[in-house]
């Protein structure tokens, strides 16, 4: 017996869910690169991009997924010989820092774990020692732990310390579903890619840039034609935003990804990611009340909007995945970089994705889904878990009058 035979869930952090009109604004024969609707559409893409990072700077736009917004990065602003400090919160900060080795960037790392998020005193201390990094690198919501940085504070960390470096920043889990603030933060480059929060087939990725990064471009001695953003930004040619034929079909899915957040309004989308997180936290505190079950990061406050990440223990986590994947047609996350791939407490971990387009009743499904799943692999829980998220959500949705409206009885 299976019940899996229905619309499916994806809810791993990305791709994330693509919603229909992002599908069906693609599906299109495909449009003239040299003149007409696909030129203006393009260049109505930037502004709109600028805009959810918050950034006053410039976007060049790539062609290839968020490890090609990396090395584009890296490209624009070192030399090989060039050093850099890595804050690592999970995976991802040491993926990029293993390309930036590759470009022969020497990378000092510091890490946090795999629990918690940047510690800016930690961060004083390493720039006490040496502060003359080309740049920081950082990663605002590292997708294998769920662990959130707070990246004003680095960048705070660094002006006390005397460190005039770069500040780099990886959104491409965060951006468009947790609060960024690229200009205000004092963030120098930042990366993202447009498969999760910004709910397009993946494909395409970004570079954010300030003037200081635009500075530092001038003082690297090699950048390679592909990766340059200097034409990708500012073109005499439309072809050179992309440095070859524009991606064409993802462009029209972008463009629609974009007005599906302009209207809902920015901080509603925040605030729709905020509190569908927190219900997946209340459940899983609920669940976590007896048994394995917990939430990888502690504090609310470190914790993304976008991704949980969970420890079950062995085999658990695999046994949960499989359950719900197979019976109920809910594809949950892997435990992404928590024990290694042959270790057998790689089965202990599992990650829930609720980046983009994810509302309420997709929410309580999943967690309906997953109280039914360990009922099913018999892991003890505690009861409730269920109700104690819809219970938060019923109280976010009233704690407000709606848009003001007094309904008065007719009486
Ligand atoms: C998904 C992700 C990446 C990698 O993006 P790809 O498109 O798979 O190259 C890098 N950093 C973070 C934080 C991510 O969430």
């Amino acid at each position: 017996m299976s019940l899996r035979h229905g619309r499916s869930y994806l809810a791993i952090p990305g791709p994330s869910v693509m919603p229909d009109e992002v599908l069906q604004a693609m599906h299109r024969p495909s449009p003239n690169i040299y003149e007409g609707d696909l030129i203006e559409l393009t260049e109505s893409i930037f502004p709109d991009l600028l805009h959810v990072a918050r950034c006053t700077g410039k976007v060049a736009t790539y062609i290839g997924n968020g490890h090609a917004a990396w090395e584009a990065a890296l490209s624009n602003i070192a030399n090989p010989g060039d050093r850099i400090l890595l804050l690592a919160t999970g995976n991802f900060g040491h993926g990029w820092a293993d390309l930036a080795e590759n470009l022969g960037i020497e990378v000092d790392r510091l890490d946090f774990g795999k629990r918690s998020p940047i510690d800016p005193a930690q961060v004083s201390d390493a720039l006490a020692k040496r502060k003359d990094y080309k740049a920081v690198m950082t990663v605002h919501v590292d997708t294998a732990t769920s662990a959130k940085s707070d990246i004003s504070a680095v960048r705070q960390a660094m002006d006390a310390a005397g460190c005039d470096a770069l500040l780099l920043s990886d959104c491409i889990a965060s951006l468009g579903c947790d609060d960024f603030r690229f200009d205000d933060w004092g963030v120098d480059v930042m990366v993202s890619a447009c498969q999760k929060g910004l709910m397009t087939p993946p494909g395409m990725s970004f570079v954010f840039f300030n003037e200081k990064a635009a500075q530092a471009r001038k003082t690297v001695n090699r950048v390679s034609t592909y990766w340059d953003w200097v034409p990708r930004t500012d073109p005499e040619f439309y072809y050179q935003y992309f440095c070859g034929t524009a991606p064409t079909n993802h462009l029209y899915g972008l463009r629609a990804a974009l007005d599906m957040i302009k209207s809902e309004g920015l901080d509603h989308v925040f605030e729709r990611h905020e509190v569908l997180a927190r219900a997946i936290w209340a459940a899983v505190d609920t669940w976590a009340m007896k048994g394995p079950l917990q939430l990888n990061i502690q504090n609310p406050a470190h914790r993304s909007h976008a991704v949980t990440g969970l420890r079950i223990g062995a085999p658990f986590g695999t046994q949960l995945r499989e359950w719900t994947e197979h019976q109920a047609g809910l594809t949950l996350g892997i435990g992404l970089g928590m024990a290694a791939p042959n270790d057998p407490e790689w089965h202990g971990f599992f990650r829930m994705g609720h980046m983009g387009h994810v509302n309420a009743q997709m929410v309580l499904g999943m967690l309906a889904t997953v109280d039914a799943g360990l009922k099913a692999t018999g892991v003890p829980h505690g009861d409730g878990a269920v109700s104690a998220a819809t219970q938060l959500i019923a109280s976010a949705t009233t704690a407000q009058p709606l848009d003001g409206q007094v309904q008065t009885c007719c009486g």
